[in-house]
């Protein structure tokens, strides 16, 4: 049973939005992108475990002030699992400690993300008054991806090993308690959720290329229609109405502080809209509130 979803990874939406909207440099977002897609592959990966386990994915906490990630954490009967899982691609190098690529000569090792993870769960779990053992794994589920070693480690899973894990998880006979739940629920509780705008770069609303971006190619739409724009690029057709909340939504997540008025939202669509359809549709999905120059939406 999942207790927790994955949340949306907000960085990262509002990160691409900068990206397209010529703020952010295109690799800025690549190795969270990277990430993320792993992270949903291996989500998809465990809805193939049976109930007999409790699945927080995505789960951030902290002990005395150190906080660490983990990206998926299973309760079962007699133990906890946490799941580290690595969306690396191409071939690496792991001699004595030290892993490596061909153009990389000096990477971090990821075991050692995982010793400090457990390391810090084990402490908060004693606290919380539970003393379980933990098992952890380095998940590697690119199919991409090969490792050169001479030693085998226990805790790596490789995509060819995939399958075979779930085997095993899935043998598990044992079924859950009361107790369980709870501490499933209490880790729940204890989630940090950060502020996505923290770790961005600052940005203006006048620096940000404005225009109503299409849902699939993310180019500027041009040209409206009977209600309907058709993007030019790659032919999408979308109604006006969906396309200017699509984008209005986005405005709101770049800029939460920043009050949604007729005004702002015609220059933000490019002038591609009349401020009389502006109006029409905020006013269908908003409340217009005060007067003149100060009224706006809410
Ligand atoms: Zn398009």
């Amino acid at each position: 049973m999942i207790i927790q979803q994955r949340p949306e990874p907000l960085e990262l939406i509002i990160s691409c939005f900068l990206v397209e909207r010529l703020v952010l440099p295109e690799n800025h977002i690549t190795s969270n992108e990277k990430g993320y897609e792993g992270e949903l592959r291996s989500d998809k990966w465990l809805e193939n475990l049976t109930d007999n386990w409790l699945v927080l994915h995505g789960l951030l906490l902290e002990n005395h002030g150190s906080r660490f990630q983990i990206d998926t954490l299973i309760i079962a009967h007699e133990k906890i699992y946490i799941l580290d899982v690595k969306n690396y691609e191409g071939d690496y190098y792991l001699e004595d400690d030290k892993w490596f690529t061909k153009t990389n000569s000096n990477l971090k090792n990821p075991l050692h993300q995982l010793i400090r993870c457990e390391t810090l769960l084990r402490k908060l779990l004693l606290e919380l008054g539970y003393n379980y053992p933990i098992e952890t794994y380095l998940i590697f589920n690119n199919p991409e991806f090969h490792l050169y070693t001479t030693t085998t480690n226990p805790s790596i899973v490789f995509p060819a090993q995939l399958n075979r894990f779930l085997k095993i998880l899935n043998t598990h006979p044992l079924k859950l308690n009361s107790k369980h739940l709870k501490l499933a629920n209490q880790l729940a509780s204890l989630h940090i959720v950060e502020s996505p705008y923290t770790r961005l770069p600052p940005y203006t609303f006048e620096q940000i290329k404005k225009g109503l971006l299409c849902p699939d190619c993310r180019t500027v739409f041009l040209e409206v229609g009977n209600g309907i724009f058709i993007c030019g690029h790659c032919g999408c057709r979308e109604s006006v109405d969906a396309a200017l909340m699509r984008n209005v939504k986005e405005y709101r997540m770049l800029f939460p502080d920043r009050k949604i008025t007729t005004k702002h939202i015609f220059e933000w669509c490019g002038y591609v809209l009349s401020k009389k359809t502006i109006r029409r549709i905020l006013l269908m999905h908003y409340r217009l509130i005060g007067h003149g120059v100060s009224s706006h939406y809410i």
